[in-house]
C-alpha cells in the first residue's frame, strides 16, 4: 500500500465546532475556539503525520479549518469568505461539519450551494451529538434528512469536544485520500508563524471577555516579538474601531486589559513553553473592517509573501 497523504478542508457555518475540530484530530491547539461566531477569520492548516503501522503505510492529513461560511457584508467578512474558498480550492476531500441540535435555516443552504457542484468527495459530519437528546432514534432522521442533501461520501456522527467519533472519522478520511508524498516534514504541526498564534491568543481571551460589537470589531496585530535568553518579550496592538470600544477594552483603572492580558500570557507560555513578557496596547482604528488594504494587511501569509520578495520596498 502506498503512502497517502491530501489536504482536508473542514467546511461548515459559525459555530459548528470546526476549529474544535482540527484541535481535537492534530492533539494540540491549534486554532482558538470560543462560543460567539466568526471567531475563526482565517485559514488555518493543522497536519497530522499518522505512522506506519503492520498493515497500513502510513499518511499524512493536512486539515484546513475555515472561517465559518456566511453571508459577508464588510471587507473583513469578505475576505473570511475568500479564504473558504482557496481552502475548497483544490483540496482532497471536504469535511462538512454541521451542529446536530441546531435548526437548519435559510444559511444551510447557502452552505451546501458551495459544495454542489465539487467533484471532491464530502464526508458530513454530524457534530455536537454530547447534546443531542433520544441517542440513535435522534440521529437517524438528521441522517435522512442530510442525505438528501448532497451525494455525502460518508455521514458521521461526532462529538469534537468530546472526542466521540473522531477515530472512525480519521480511518476513513485516510481511506479516503490518494496516495501521495507528506508535504510537510514529520514535527511540523501548521504552518501559522508564532507571532500569528500569538495574536490569536489574544484576540481569543478578548472574545471570551468582551460582548455585543467589541469580539467582531477588534483585530490584533504582534508589532514586536523577540526570543531572549530566559524569556520570549512581546508587544501587540489590539485594534478595535471607536473610542467607546476603547474604553470597554481597557476597562475601569486598565482592568479589563489587566485580565485579558494576564490570561492571554498564559496561554502563550504554554504554547511557547518559555516566560512570556506580555505588552498590550489598544488603539482606534475607525471602520477597518470596511478597510480593504488594511484587511489584506493583517493577512500573515499576505506578510510573509512581502517579506520574502526581493524587490519588495520598505
Ligand atoms: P467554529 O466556529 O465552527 O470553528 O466553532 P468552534 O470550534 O469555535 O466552536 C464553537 C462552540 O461550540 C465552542 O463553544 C465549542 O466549545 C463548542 N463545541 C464544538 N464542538 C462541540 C461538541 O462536540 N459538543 C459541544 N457540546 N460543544 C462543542
Ligand atoms: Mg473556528
Amino acid at each position: 500500500m502506498p503512502f497517502r497523504s491530501g489536504f482536508v478542508c473542514i467546511l461548515g457555518k459559525p459555530n459548528a465546532g470546526k476549529s474544535t475540530l482540527l484541535n481535537a484530530l492534530a492533539g494540540e491547539k491549534l486554532a482558538i475556539v470560543s462560543p460567539k461566531p466568526q471567531t475563526t477569520r482565517n485559514r488555518v492548516l493543522g497536519v497530522i503525520h499518522i505512522p506506519k503501522k503492520k498493515g497500513t503505510s502510513g499518511a499524512q492529513v493536512v486539515l484546513i479549518d475555515t472561517p465559518g461560511v456566511h453571508r459577508p457584508d464588510t471587507s473583513l467578512g469578505k475576505k473570511m469568505m475568500s479564504e473558504v474558498r482557496e481552502a475548497l480550492n483544490g483540496c482532497d476531500l471536504v469535511l462538512v461539519i454541521v451542529d446536530a441540535v441546531r435548526k437548519k435555516d435559510a444559511s444551510d443552504q447557502f452552505l451546501f450551494s458551495l459544495i454542489a457542484k465539487s467533484k471532491t468527495p464530502v464526508f458530513l459530519l454530524l457534530n455536537k451529538i454530547d447534546l443531542l437528546r433520544g441517542g440513535k432514534n435522534a440521529l437517524l432522521p438528521l441522517i435522512e434528512q442530510h442525505a438528501k442533501q448532497h451525494a455525502f461520501r460518508e455521514i458521521i456522527p461526532i462529538s469534537a469536544r468530546k472526542g466521540d467519533g473522531l477515530e472512525l472519522l480519521l480511518q476513513k478520511v485516510v481511506a479516503a485520500l490518494p496516495g501521495g508524498p507528506p508535504y510537510f516534514p514529520e514535527g511540523q504541526a501548521t504552518d501559522q508563524p508564532a507571532r500569528f498564534m500569538v495574536s490569536e491568543l489574544i484576540r481569543e481571551q478578548i472574545l471570551m471577555n468582551t460582548d455585543e460589537e467589541v469580539p467582531h470589531s477588534v483585530t490584533v496585530l504582534t508589532e514586536q516579538y523577540e526570543e531572549l535568553p530566559k524569556l520570549t518579550r512581546i508587544a501587540a496592538a489590539i485594534f478595535c474601531e471607536r473610542e467607546g470600544q476603547k474604553r470597554i477594552l481597557v476597562g475601569h483603572q486598565g482592568q479589563m486589559l489587566k485580565k485579558i492580558g494576564t490570561a492571554a500570557r498564559l496561554e502563550i507560555e504554554k504554547m511557547l513553553g518559555t516566560k512570556v513578557y506580555l505588552e498590550l496596547f489598544v488603539k482606534v482604528r475607525e471602520n477597518w473592517r470596511e478597510a480593504r488594504g488594511f484587511v489584506e494587511e493583517l493577512d500573515w501569509r499576505r506578510q510573509l509573501e512581502h517579506l520574502m520578495a526581493p524587490e519588495s520596498k520598505g
